[in-house]
This record gives C-alpha cells, sequence and structure tokens, in this order.
C-alpha cells in the first residue's frame, strides 16, 4: 500500500533495572546477587528497584521494603543514591543526544527518540537502535532494552518485551497481527479499571478489541475511539523534545501568609513580566499557562490553561493566571505561596499575534524593558 506519508522510525530506551544496575555496576562484588534499592527490610518504605536477580525472588518495584526481606532473606538492600543514578543518566541522554535532537525523556532511564530523518526506513533505524545499545555499554557500561517500531505506543510497548538487554522490532506490515494475542491490559492507558470492564465484557486480548462487533462506546464512553486506534497499532503522537515539554516558571513564597488580593495580584503580575522575559531570552513561546496555589495549610494545588497559540506576551500571560487564579479565590483561605508558569515551549516566532500591530508594539517595549532589567540584575526567573 502507498501512503503519502512515509512511516515514522521511532525508538523506546528503557534501561535494565536501573539503579539496581548502577549499583552492581559500581560495587562488583553484588554482579549475580540480587539487590534490592530502596529501604531497609527492617523499616517502613518501600523497593525503587530490584536487580533480576532479585526478581527471580518476586521481588519488584513499589513493594514493601518488608515484604521484599520475606521473599528474598539473602537479598543485598541499599540505600538510593541519586546523584550516581542521575550522573548515570546524564551520560545515557548524550548518547542519544549524539544521534537526534529529536530526543523525549519520559524518566531518569526512558526516552523516546524520532529517528525517522537519522535512519531511513526501519530496518536502519534497527541498527541504528543496536548502535545505541552498544554506545550505551560502552560509555555507562549498563545495559538498555529499545523498542523499534512506526509509533510510541509500539516502541514502548517493544522495548519491554524481551529486557533485559532486548532489541525488539514491531514492523508497520505486521503490527496488527503482533499485537493480537496480547493481553488488553498492554494497551497503553488500560489501568485495572478499564481491564476490568473490557473483561465483564470478554475481551480479553488484543485481538477481541480488532474484532469486537459492537459499539465499544457503550463500555467505555469516549475513549473508545483511542483505545480501538492503539489495538490497531495506530497513533500519532509526536516525540517531544525536552523544550517542548519544559515549562518556565516563577514562584514566591510570601514573608507572612496572606489574603492581600492587591498583594497577590503585583505578585502574578511580576512573575507573568518574568516569565515573559526568560521566554524572551530564550527565543520561546509556550502554549500553557499554568499557576500553583499553596495555602497556610500547604494544601498546594495548580490549574492550567491550553491556549489556541503560543504566546511570549506578558499582558496576556498575566490575564490568563489571574482568570485562573480568581476561580481559587473562594476558598478563603491565607495563602503562602503563589507561582506563574508557562509551558508546551517552542521556539518563537510562529506566533500569529505579532502580526497585530498592538503585540508588535507590546513586544518591543517588553525587549526595552528586558535589556534594563538586564543591566538591573535579573529576577528568580527558573526553568522547571
Ligand atoms: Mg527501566
Amino acid at each position: 500500500m502507498a501512503s503519502a506519508e512515509p512511516h515514522r522510525s521511532i525508538l523506546h530506551i528503557d534501561m535494565d533495572a536501573f539503579f539496581a544496575s548502577v549499583e552492581q555496576r559500581d560495587h562488583p562484588q553484588w554482579l549475580g546477587k540480587p539487590v534490592i534499592v530502596g529501604a531497609a527490610p527492617d523499616r517502613r518504605g518501600v523497593v525503587c528497584a530490584a536487580s533480576y536477580e532479585a526478581r527471580k525472588f518476586g521481588v519488584r518495584s513499589a513493594m514493601p521494603s518488608r515484604t521484599a526481606g520475606r521473599l528474598c532473606p539473602d537479598g543485598i538492600f541499599v540505600r538510593p543514591d541519586f546523584a550516581r543514578y542521575s550522573a548515570a543518566s546524564d551520560q545515557i541522554m548524550a548518547v542519544l543526544h549524539d544521534v537526534t535532537p529529536l530526543v523525549e525523556p519520559l524518566s531518569i532511564d526512558e526516552a523516546f527518540l524520532d529517528v525517522t530523518a537519522a535512519a531511513g526506513d526501519i530496518d536502519a533505524a534497527a541498527s541504528l537502535a543496536r548502535d545505541i545499545k552498544a554506545r550505551i555499554r560502552e560509555r555507562v557500561r549498563l545495559t538498555a532494552s529499545i523498542g523499534v517500531a512506526p509509533n510510541k505506543f509500539l516502541a514502548k510497548l517493544a522495548s519491554d518485551l524481551q529486557k533485559p538487554d532486548g532489541l525488539t522490532v514491531i514492523r508497520e506490515e505486521e503490527k496488527v497481527a503482533f499485537l493480537r494475542p496480547l493481553p488488553v491490559s498492554r494497551i497503553w492507558g488500560v489501568g485495572p479499571k478499564t481491564e476490568a470492564a473490557l473483561h465483564e465484557a470478554s475481551i480479553r486480548t488484543i485481538a477481541d478489541i480488532q474484532d469486537f462487533p459492537g459499539d465499544l462506546r457503550r463500555l467505555l464512553g469516549a475513549y473508545a475511539e483511542d483505545l480501538r486506534a492503539l489495538a490497531f497499532g495506530e497513533d500519532d503522537r509526536p516525540v517531544e523534545t525536552e523544550h517542548e515539554r519544559k515549562s518556565i516558571s516563577s514562584e514566591e513564597t510570601f514573608d507572612r501568609d496572606t489574603r492581600s488580593v492587591p498583594l497577590i495580584r503585583r505578585t502574578v503580575l511580576a512573575q507573568a513580566s518574568e516569565v515573559a522575559g526568560a521566554l524572551r531570552e530564550k527565543r520561546l513561546a509556550g502554549r500553557t499557562v499554568h499557576i500553583k496555589l499553596r495555602f497556610a495549610d500547604f494544601t498546594t494545588l495548580t490549574r492550567q490553561k491550553k491556549l489556541d497559540h503560543a504566546t511570549q506576551d506578558e499582558t496576556e500571560i498575566f490575564r490568563v493566571a489571574w482568570t485562573l487564579l480568581e476561580r481559587q479565590r473562594g476558598t478563603g483561605k491565607a495563602v503562602r505561596l503563589v507561582g506563574t508558569g508557562v509551558a508546551s515551549l517552542e521556539p518563537e516566532g510562529l506566533q500569529p499575534d505579532l502580526f497585530d500591530e498592538k503585540a508588535r508594539r507590546r513586544d518591543r517595549l517588553a525587549r526595552a524593558a528586558d535589556a534594563l532589567n538586564a543591566r538591573f540584575g535579573p529576577g528568580s526567573v527558573r526553568r522547571g
């Protein structure tokens, strides 16, 4: 079948038993032994990661350490050392960025790569994946499992199928058949509740969804469409690089908890201006405005609004943030902290409002203000 768009080549890289593997790498005497990273077995707390040797005893991450200690009495319990894990993570991400800038980190040890341009076709993508595994082994002395597929859903599914040190390729032309025998729980977004609802209707495998004769919407509502698409291996979500996902925000904790609307308003105005300045400096604009409120009792809430265009305009950021905040005013609680930010970042210059005379003037004024701020010291803008 010819199609106008070439198929994409997406990789999902997932490190094997990451924290435990770093510990084994740094303590060779623990190689081949059941290593359990997390709380000690005589303490309250959970397992963060278990080596494959420990998994043989049934030890899993998020399990209470006491249970792990019972299942695996000879386990080597290690307190997590996040500094070393994050150093290893940086090295791994650097290997990935050598391949393509289109890297979307999902967590400390997982990332998507779009190698469509870098590889050409899925076979080239698979050999690129082999190179990446070799480079990670060489430079970081750890093993990774990689899934290679035409989209994110299938790539993530594939990376999990032959762990550890796996490489699994799912091709466009075999994806529907590939999915058929798998349990519905393999589909992204199918948690225990959805799974139970599907089992209720005798839907157990992905084939059962593909072949379902009735209307899945009766069972699942609006989610039915997405589920059906995924069951046929369709997923067009793009790989989003770090700066697209990250946000630029500014937060302030008041000296004393406050109910003063003018004070909160002034603070948000200043934050909108700081955030807009940081966006302009980095030549970015964002599609989502978000706020954060922490009350005197430490309860915290965040709210966000997605715009139909990207902005770096402080007036607009303030207006949206203030609307979000005003909706929360009814609580009457004193405010301890307020924050304003912009996310879903993209390179500037794509915003239609720069064609609008007023916005262009505001933009010029804002740049002049940035220059002044640069001379008289920066605010407290931070990246989140
Ligand atoms: Mg992992």
